[in-house]
């Protein structure tokens, strides 16, 4: 289905004078109207200065009512924004920046420094985002003299890209997901079907913008809904739950590592949640007696399962069914097909186990300029291949069980072994290293090195975190280095990464 879109022109037809956005620390409020005007200004002030449609934009800045304003000047103007990982490096920025070819950086004052070693001889234009001392945007000066209006140019049609959210990919280099206006649409029906998201929703945002859930759930759907949500710099347990007992927030979404800090926090005990329509967790495995423990407190939070490249929504318990199936993601919502298919490439019917594949509108066109990932994450009949394991249950209830990828989640972050490997496998004394995800309380996985030192060589593993930090973000960083002088491998010489994961839980 093909469409024009430009949301925020639409949201300011319909309730241009209601609160879309407030800056938690600052009290800045933008109305839907505001929102419109000041991402028609912007998309104005890029054209003007030359950029065009398919350019690419990045950002780098911690969560500010601003990111939604560069977010619909994308789709007024079709310039890509590219949401920059603050987690990362130096060095892991540079590679997105350059693979994305992007012509002006948006940064706020805290990644003021970074901003600049970023852009030294490469042309990069600066521009300030975000909070000013005096509370104002410092993007006040950028569109200080331009149009209010929409540009000339039409807004994006429902397929283009829009924004493009890189990720590292098992092959340690980064692809960028392309995003489209669809998927955020397709998106919006997938969770408000499942939640039940009403026009009067109160949201706060919490989850960094540069990943899929921070942008999508649900504070797109929120906004397109005509409701209003609270901006939070990062995540803060004490100001979420003081939001939720002063009754300001109705609907909010966290991975497994905020519900930990929530449950942890000292007022939680004493929080009272009936405001609180509706809790969404997932982003990574979501522990069971999470789920209990709130439920026990009449809490009820409902585990979903997304992708970055399916918009994320595409799984979600329904509210109703939690408590009887904990555990469970819940079932494939309207807008996507899902199907099991066994290793031999069998479809599964009915109540069975297989990997769990996607399509519909909220799955992604693909990865940006590279054909060759695209094509490795489709099936020949276009499925998305998610690399889950899933089952389902007799009354159609999915459970993801398992990953066939090499990925695991540390505090909602995906880490590509392959990655860290790379970094590990360029110290001087190791021949060989592996990187396994390992279950751990506090962040759900965090990464165990297994090595192989070169002949001759000692490997002091004490050093190894700081030989990591130069070229990896802190979350990427194995917590345990093991040495040895060989590891399990199969008949072909691959490491057999299933052994060492025995072995180290054995331990
Ligand atoms: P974000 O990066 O914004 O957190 P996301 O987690 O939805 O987005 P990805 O980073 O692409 O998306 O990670 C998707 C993977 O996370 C899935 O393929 C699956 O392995 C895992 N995952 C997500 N939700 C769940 C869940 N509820 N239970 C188990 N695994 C999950």
């Amino acid at each position: 289905m093909e469409f024009l879109t430009d949301m925020a022109a639409k949201r300011a037809e319909l309730t241009p004078d209601a609160l879309a956005f407030t800056d938690h620390d600052s009290g800045l409020a933008y109305t839907f109207s505001d929102i419109n005007v000041r991402a028609n200004q912007l998309a104005n002030r890029l054209l003007e200065n030359g950029l065009s449609r398919g350019d690419r934009m990045a950002v780098l800045c911690h969560n500010h009512p601003d990111f939604f304003v560069l977010l619909f000047a994308a789709q007024k103007s079709g310039v890509l924004l590219v949401p920059l990982n603050w987690r990362q490096p130096v060095a892991e920025l540079q590679q997105v920046l350059h693979a994305s070819k992007s012509k002006v950086l948006f940064h706020d004052d805290a990644f003021a420094v970074a901003a600049q070693g970023l852009a030294a001889n490469t042309g990069l234009e600066l521009v300030p985002v975000g909070a000013n001392d005096d509370g104002k945007s410092a993007l006040n000066q950028y569109l200080e003299g331009t149009t209010p209006s929409a540009p000339n140019e039409a807004a994006i049609k429902a397929s283009a890209p829009w924004y493009l959210l890189y990720t590292s990919g098992t092959t340690g280099l980064p692809k960028a997901v392309i995003q489209t206006s669809g998927m955020a649409t397709a998106n919006m029906i997938n969770y408000c079907q499942a939640t039940g998201l009403s026009t009067h929703e109160t949201g706060v945002n919490f989850l960094p913008l540069f990943h899929t859930a921070g942008i999508n759930l649900p504070t797109l759907p929120i906004f397109l809904n005509g409701g209003s949500s609270t901006v939070l710099r990062k995540f803060d347990p004490d100001v979420v739950l003081d939001l939720v007992n002063t009754g300001k927030v109705t609907a909010f979404f966290g991975v497994p590592a905020i519900y930990q800090a929530l449950a942890l926090a000292n007022t939680v005990a004493s929080s009272d949640f009936s405001k609180v329509r509706s809790l969404g967790c997932g982003g990574a495995p979501v522990p069971k007696h999470l789920l209990v423990d709130f439920q026990k407190r009449g809490v009820t939070i409902c585990n979903g399962m997304g992708m970055t490249e399916t918009g994320p929504t595409v799984f979600l318990m329904d509210k109703g069914k939690a408590a009887d199936k904990i555990g469970s993601v819940g079932k494939a919502q309207i807008m996507t097909d899902v199907r099991l298919q066994s290793s031999d490439g069998t479809v599964i019917n009915g109540a069975g186990e297989g990997e769990v594949q996607f399509r519909g509108p909220n799955i992604t066109p693909g990865y940006m300029d590279n054909k060759e990932a695209t094509l490795a994450t489709f099936t020949v009949d276009g499925w998305l291949k998610s690399g889950d394991i899933a089952r389902r249950d007799d009354d159609g209830y999915y459970y993801i069980v398992d990953r066939i990828k090499d990925m695991y989640i540390s505090g909602g972050e995906n880490v590509y072994p392959a990655e860290v490997e790379k970094v590990l496998d360029a110290h001087p004394a190791i021949l060989e290293a592996v990187v396994i995800g390992v279950p751990d309380e506090k962040w759900g996985e965090v990464g165990a090195a297994f090595l192989v030192p070169r002949p001759g060589e000692e490997i002091d593993t004490t050093a190894l975190p700081g030989w990591c930090r130069d070229h990896l973000a802190p979350y990427k960083i194995p917590k345990t280095f093991t040495v040895s002088d060989d590891l399990p491998r199969t008949a072909a010489g691959k490491v057999r990464k299933n052994i060492l994961k025995d072995s180290f839980l054995q331990k």
